[in-house]
């Protein structure tokens, strides 16, 4: 990406971090006929969406995010035209499987039929559970990715409220009677973060597993960067600017401009010199409460884990833990400020259906588990022995490995604060009203500051709905 240095011009917009959401932000805010520039502190943007080889020479590593279901079913993202702009997805066989004990395992694949054929007596269930919420989701997904409202379809959105609102344990325990579907369900809902018991932790379940079911899970060619070089290209021609190397310490470094909108967290907000917010809006940005970390590997391996089940060998993403108890325990005493022996593993193998990322007959994955925030336990042991439970011989295959502890993980971006890739816990207290209780949670204290990034709504992910919402703010405030 060529790095292009700012006009001293005055912009109508300056967008401070080139993640998807400031990226997001910025296209809206150029398609609507604005000028804006960008300003990301390092040297590649993207923020936790990056490729690059950080083991050996032609082994292509997601640095953060790789399967990007949310981005793929966007409502921003599905009306540009990326695939013009060089971004091809890839369809894993199947989305993600569970394993269990005795390497067996579940699979949840695109066809909510073939899925639930596996799952005994929860068949029934899991189709009365699944096929409402893909079929109501063109309805309603653009009100579950904004901030809280009157919502299109309020019946449809009631209804989806209910699944995605308690505990994963209630909901699991209320639809299911076998560790089979109830395992799959935890899988998909330990995305969030959040032990298993407590409210909301079933919001991620629910929203991953529905976009297994209605697109799969899919993920860029070449690595997730690719999302972010069509996304740049295509700003890039709308006439949008982009500064690289540059981070922002104070206002007084960004040229002027109407509006600043600010892709950071809470915290990071805070450090910025000069920004003139209230003293009540400090207080109330002071007390967001970040979630829990991650601790991350990424290997170059010799040949294809050798996953025991057929499932997990043929699917793109694989969460391991070997029963609904197990994953349980693990999610609770991450919350403890704890590490279990026997933690929660998500692991993405991306080369299996994508042959760009690694040299022939070789692969990349990557793999984590949560930790307490800021953590610096190194927890490759522990994970490694997981997946060897999965796939004996594994461990045979390992040629390089590159780990990320809570605090590497910070330095690499400061936005995953302690440790946390969600922007900020995603709990009844925060996930719609993130990062402060308000009728527009995008808007700060002063009229020109905006929020975009993951600490608002909808929260993590790449999606780019955190900047689509807040630059339709902006345009509302000052440009329409
Ligand atoms: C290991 C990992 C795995 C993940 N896996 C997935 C996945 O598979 N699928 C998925 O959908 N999501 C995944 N996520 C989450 C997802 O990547 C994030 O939710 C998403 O990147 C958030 O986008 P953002 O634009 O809000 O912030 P970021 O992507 O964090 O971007 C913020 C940007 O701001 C820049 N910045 C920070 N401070 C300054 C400053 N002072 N001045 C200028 N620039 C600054 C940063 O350098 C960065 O580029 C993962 C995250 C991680 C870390």
């Amino acid at each position: 990406m060529e790095v292009r240095k700012p006009h001293s011009k005055k912009y109508d917009a300056v967008i401070i971090g080139g993640g998807s959401n400031g990226i997001a932000a910025a296209i809206h805010l150029q398609q609507q006929g604005l000028n804006t520039v960008i300003y990301e502190k390092s040297s590649v943007p993207g923020g936790a969406t990056k490729t690059a080889e950080i083991t050996l020479p032609g082994f292509k590593h997601d640095i953060g995010s790789t399967v990007l279901p949310m981005a793929y079913s966007s409502p921003i993202f599905q009306e540009l035209p990326l695939e013009k702009y060089g971004l091809e997805w890839i369809y894993p066989e199947i989305p993600f499987s569970q394993t269990l004990e005795n390497g067996k395992s579940i699979a949840c694949y695109k066809s909510i039929e073939k899925t639930a054929a596996q799952l005994g007596k929860d068949k029934g269930s899991y189709i009365h559970f699944m096929k409402p919420l893909v079929e109501n989701w063109d309805d309603i997904g653009e009100d579950v990715l904004g901030p809280l409202g009157i919502p299109s379809h309020p019946i449809k959105f009631l209804k989806f409220g209910l699944k995605a609102f308690p505990s994963a344990k209630f909901l699991a325990n209320s639809l299911f009677k076998e560790a089979e579907a109830k395992a799959l369900f935890y899988g998909a809902a330990a995305h969030s973060t959040l032990p298993l018991t407590n409210l909301f932790s079933s919001s991620f379940g629910v929203v991953l597993g529905l976009m297994a079911h209605l697109n799969g899970w899919p993920f860029p060619k070449q690595g997730a960067g690719a999302l972010i070089e069509a996304l740049l290209d295509y700003y890039k021609d709308l006439g949008g600017e982009l500064i690289l190397n540059t981070p922002i310490r104070k206002v007084s470094q960004l040229p002027e401009s109407k509006v600043q909108v600010y892709d950071l967290t809470p915290q990071q907000l805070l450090q910025i010199q000069d920004l003139d917010l209230s003293s009540g809006y400090r207080k109330r940005l002071e007390n967001y409460k970040y979630g829990a970390g991650v601790f991350k590997i990424d290997w170059a391996l010799d040949g294809p884990i050798p996953f025991t089940s057929d499932k997990c060998r043929r699917s793109g993403t694989i969460h391991i833990g070997f029963s609904p108890e197990e994953m349980e325990k693990s999610e609770q005493l991450t919350a403890e400020g704890k590490i279990s022996e026997q933690p929660y593993v998500l692991l993405v193998q991306p080369s299996i259906f994508d042959k760009s990322r690694a040299p022939e007959g070789k692969h990349t994955a990557w793999a984590y588990c949560h930790v307490p925030n800021g953590s610096e336990e190194d927890c490759t042991r522990i994970i490694e022995n997981q997946i060897e439970k999965a796939a004996p011989g594994f461990k045979n295959l390992i040629v390089h490995k590159s780990t990320m502890n809570t605090k590497e993980l910070e330095v690499f971006n400061p936005n995953l604060v302690g440790g946390d890739i969600n922007g900020g816990r995603q709990d009844i207290t925060q996930l719609f009203t993130r990062p402060v209780a308000k009728i527009s949670p995008y808007k700060t204290s002063n009229d020109n500051v905006y929020l975009c990034s993951s600490s608002t709504p909808p929260g993590g992910g790449v999606h780019g709905m955190g900047g689509y919402n807040a630059a339709k703010q902006v345009i509302n405030d000052h440009f329409s």
